[in-house]
């Protein structure tokens, strides 16, 4: 059949003009059913309108482009023809359902509605043709709530305020003492009916259309509008998602999951999305419709009986209990479940990752509502990446494509103390891994405010929506109530790799009280709880969380993306217990150790006090008496520690004002310690004050000024290294110079650490080899990097403050407005978590072919923040660092990010695109 409209893709009856590759198009939803059509599987006909035609809606004001409604309307005949019903008919008639669907799953964020058609008319044919009068006016129902909710936009009035439509079932419900919809009479819909459009025409002033095609342009408009919807833009956001692309709407004819006892609906994924294990896993409910499995009204129950046992034994319930109570749809369907593993099986060859699927069951048949990428854990994601290799359904690299470098930071999360004695309250479901503790807030707002003010938060509701992104976002992790494993919480919390404990229901939340009830114990808002996502555990208080060990899954997936990458991965270590953790992670070395933060502490800072306060050079040694000893003894273990890995240490770069005496008390003690006079000492305090002190007298300018202690320091760090060169342990040390700006001042420090390595080397039998080199971190050391790679052993890009400099931008002061600029839109992000690749970028570009130039050997990292950030890895990687160093805890990140780097960098992208 010829298509309608260039921008109308019809599907069903084995065929569609629409295909999988078109997801930018048709949304990710769209572009599957019409794949799914094509393979010949169960799909209730349909049509997509394209996202061209959102961005057609926002552009020109909520107008279509032209002959879009008639092509709607000639697209609705079709698929009348296709199932002989018509819409709004009085004896069989047609529903569709309107969907939303963008190029990338928003699970949730946009609107839909179901169950459209349905009028005072068609609802009398759909009880004929169903036989079923209790099915007709639920479903009438649903859409009367539906429609007020999405299309009316009646909503609560307040957080605390109930859904007005589920008031109103409630009220019902007690009024005919039953507890579950399901044993509402037909009558008692009817009345809903009724009830539900007075609240419409008194709240909003007008009635739902009585004519179908009313209704549906009604839906588009509003499922289009819902693009732009503040939970959807709030998750574009965090996600990283343009404005732009927009949303496709999808037109599907109904199937019916809540016909009868024969009929079902529920969602299944491929592979357990929590752990990766493979096999089908997922939840469904008998004679429901598709919203109330993820709405987690009532307890799903589980597809394979596997799972079912495991289910049971998780909520201790014995076999007997669970068969009668709690069959599984292996045990109750059992030819649909059949069906659904065969089909399942096909669709995760076909699209080689692990689907996520909605399925229905109309009178025994399955039909297949939805197919695509399954969410999962990082602990997922790295299991099924590392089978699907091993089953040869993807490659290596693809694997290592498939999970996002960010997404290891969860598998890095702790987990709470075993050693701790924890009381546990309650327990629900293990929806999303993690051990965290906050205090108990019970709206998302709150938990905005408690983040702002710098303290971990549990955002505590009886159920999730849409409407609470921004407080999950801002959580440590969310705890419900009510609802599955896919429930609403269950899913956004394991896209965000946040923990959540769903289900919980022996919580009684009072909103209003600002309290959850256990038993007999009260927990308040603002009382601190803990919770277990990989248990579900909830406890009362603060339990200490340990740092996590790594699967065999994970261990195999570093390896390829080791043997993969090009650039090196070190890690910046101040203290040896961050060079244990630098080994661990995989640093091949340490590219950063900052040693003056190996004076933070007690006994320490004293004695750099005094020599920052020095008046001259004897009382000056006197202080580095002190101070020398103790960092020799420092880099002794890190150098021990990293033997055989290249150790760079930057000697002293200390902006003063984190080191001078803060107050009176402070300053009497220290002159005390001195024999110095107060007075005096505070007078030097008040003279070593600077209005800029990130511009001020540090870094080497404090090693010109007094190139003693560069002097001393290098002493420590070569008669470290010696010793344990001694011993037979081959200690590498690097020493780097920060701040260069200036050929004269690194060839007058670099002469300085050279005059004392000779004073020691000199004399020694045992050989050892140090480097010399600088941090590139003032725009003028790119610039002028040819003379200084002419005589520096390596180069390490100091990003931090070479992104302060470059965009004259305080690193320290710059958090108080850097968000009005993201909120505008003025940066899109945040310069210093992301590599700025224009100005900044090109700077370093610049630094590297003038350095690499002069000096052909000359080895270029980085070591500020950025390089933990896989898009600045990515740009590392461009750029042609040969290494990256960042936090022990970011390395797996690092470590995978400049691997897919290396294979984006050596593949065409096409190999690797999602399907
Ligand atoms: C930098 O500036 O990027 C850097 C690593 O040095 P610091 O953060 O110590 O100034
Ligand atoms: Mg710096």
């Amino acid at each position: 059949m010829a298509r309608v409209h260039p921008e109308i893709y019809f599907f069903g009856a084995g065929a569609a003009e629409g295909r999988t590759g078109m997801r930018d198009l048709l949304g990710g939803k769209g572009a599957n059913l019409a794949e799914m059509a094509s393979l010949k599987l169960p799909v209730p006909p349909g049509f997509t309108i394209s996202t061209r035609v959102c961005n057609y809606f926002y552009d020109h004001n909520g107008k279509y482009p032209r002959g879009l409604a008639e092509s709607v309307a000639k697209s609705v005949a079709r698929i009348e023809k296709a199932l002989g019903r018509k819409f709004g008919d009085s004896k069989n008639p047609l529903l569709v359902s309107v969907r939303s669907g963008a190029r990338v799953s928003m699970p949730g964020m946009m609107d839909t509605v179901l169950n459209l058609g349905l009028t005072d008319e068609s609802v009398a044919g759909l009880e004929a043709v169903s036989g079923n009068p209790r099915f007709a006016w639920d479903s009438y129902r649903r859409f009367c709530q539906m429609y007020g909710d999405v299309v009316l936009r009646l909503k609560p009035e307040d957080k605390n305020d109930r859904d007005p439509f589920e008031g109103l079932i409630e009220r019902k419900k007690t009024a005919r003492g039953v507890r579950e919809d399901i044993d509402l009479s037909v009558d008692d819909l009817k009345e809903l009916v009724a009830e539900f459009r007075d609240l419409i025409r008194t709240r909003i002033g007008r009635d739902i259309p009585q004519d179908p095609r009313e209704q549906l342009w009604e839906a588009i408009g509003a499922v289009f509008g819902s693009w732009n919807n503040e939970r959807a833009v709030s998750y574009r956001k965090f996600n990283n998602i343009p404005g732009d692309w927009g949303t496709a709407v999808t037109v599907q004819s109904m199937v019916f999951g809540n016909l009868g006892s024969d009929c079902a609906t529920g969602v299944a994924f491929t592979r357990d999305p929590s752990t990766g294990e493979k096999g089908i896993y997922g939840e469904f409910l008998p004679n429901a419709q598709g919203e109330d499995v993820v709405a987690g009204i009532r307890t799903p129950l589980q597809i394979s009986l596997a799972a079912g046992r495991k289910w049971a034994q998780f909520e201790g319930l014995s076999e007997a209990d669970r068969a009668a109570r709690f069959a599984t749809l292996e045990e109750g369907f059992p030819a649909v479940y059949k069906d659904l593993l065969k089909i399942a099986n096909r669709l995760e060859k076909h699209f080689r990752d692990m689907q996520d699927l909605e399925f229905t069951v109309e009178r025994g048949r399955l039909f297949m509502l939805q197919t695509r990428t399954g969410k999962r854990t990082a602990a997922a994601a790295v299991r099924a990446a590392v089978e699907m290799a091993d089953e040869r359904l993807i490659d290596r690299r693809a694997a290592l494509m498939r999970v996002e470098p960010i997404q290891l930071e969860q598998l890095l999360h702790p987990r709470l103390d075993p050693k701790f004695e924890k009381v546990v309250i309650a327990r629900g479901l293990p929806a999303s891994p993690g051990a965290v503790y906050g205090e108990v807030v019970f709206s998302a707002d709150e938990a905005v405010i408690v983040h702002q003010a710098g303290r971990p938060v549990i955002l505590v509701r009886i159920e999730t929506s849409p409407e609470d992104i921004h407080g999950m976002q801002v959580a440590q992790g969310i705890l419900t109530a009510r609802g599955g494993m896919t429930s609403h919480a269950a899913v956004v919390a394991r896209g965000m790799g946040k923990c959540c404990v769903a289900g919980c229901g022996a919580l009684d939340i009072d909103y209003t009280g600002g309290a959850l009830k256990v038993g007999d114990r009260v927990i308040r808002r603002g009382e601190y709880i803990t919770l277990d996502g990989s248990t579900g555990e909830v406890m009362a208080g603060r339990v200490p969380t340990v740092q996590p060990e790594m699967s065999d899954y994970f261990r195999k997936f570093m390896k390829w993306a080791d043997q993969e990458r090009d650039l090196g991965v070190r890690a910046n270590a101040d203290t040896p217990a961050d060079a244990s953790a630098a080994i661990e992670f995989g640093a091949e070395g340490i590219g950063l150790c900052r040693t003056e933060h190996m004076f933070f502490g007690p006994g320490r800072i004293e004695a750099v006090r005094e020599m920052i306060l020095a008046e001259n050079a004897e009382q000056r040694a006197r202080a580095l008496d002190k101070i020398i000893p103790i960092q020799r003894a420092d880099f002794v273990t890190i150098l021990r520690k990293m033997a055989g890995k290249p150790v760079t240490i930057r000697l002293l770069d200390p902006p003063l004002h984190e080191f001078l005496p803060k107050d009176d008390e402070e300053i009497g003690k220290l002159a005390a310690d001195m024999g110095a006079d107060p007075h005096r000492l505070r007078q030097i305090c008040a003279n070593l004050v600077e209005v800029n002190p990130m511009l001020g007298h540090r870094g080497s300018r404090l090693g010109i000024s007094h190139p003693e202690i560069y002097r001393a320091q290098a002493r420590a760090i070569l008669e470290a290294a010696l010793e344990l060169r001694r011993e037979g342990v081959n200690a590498m040390p690097e020493i780097m110079l920060p701040l260069i700006g200036e050929r004269k001042e690194f060839e007058f420090l670099a002469a300085q650490i050279r005059e004392v390595g000779r004073e020691i080397l000199g004399k020694s039998k045992t050989k050892l080899s140090y480097q010399i080199g600088t941090m590139i971190e003032v725009p003028r050391a790119c610039m002028e990097a040819d003379q200084i790679a002419a005589v520096a052993d390596f180069f390490s890009f100091g990003t931090n403050d070479l992104t302060q400099m470059t965009y004259g931008l305080s690193r320290d002061d710059s958090v108080k407005f850097l968000d009005d600029y993201l909120q505008r839109g003025v940066y899109k992000k945040d310069p210093f978590q992301e590599l700025d690749p224009d100005g900044v970028g090109d700077l370093m570009r610049i630094g590297i072919e003038r350095g690499r130039k002069a000096n052909k050997k000359i080895k270029i990292g980085i070591c500020g923040e950025h390089g933990g950030d896989p898009a600045s890895v990515k740009l590392c990687h461009r750029l042609g660092l040969d290494y990256v160093s960042c936090s022990p805890f970011r390395l797996p990140i690092a470590r995978l990010a400049a691997a897919q780097a290396s294979i984006e960098g050596r593949k065409s992208k096409r190999e690797f695109k999602d399907i």
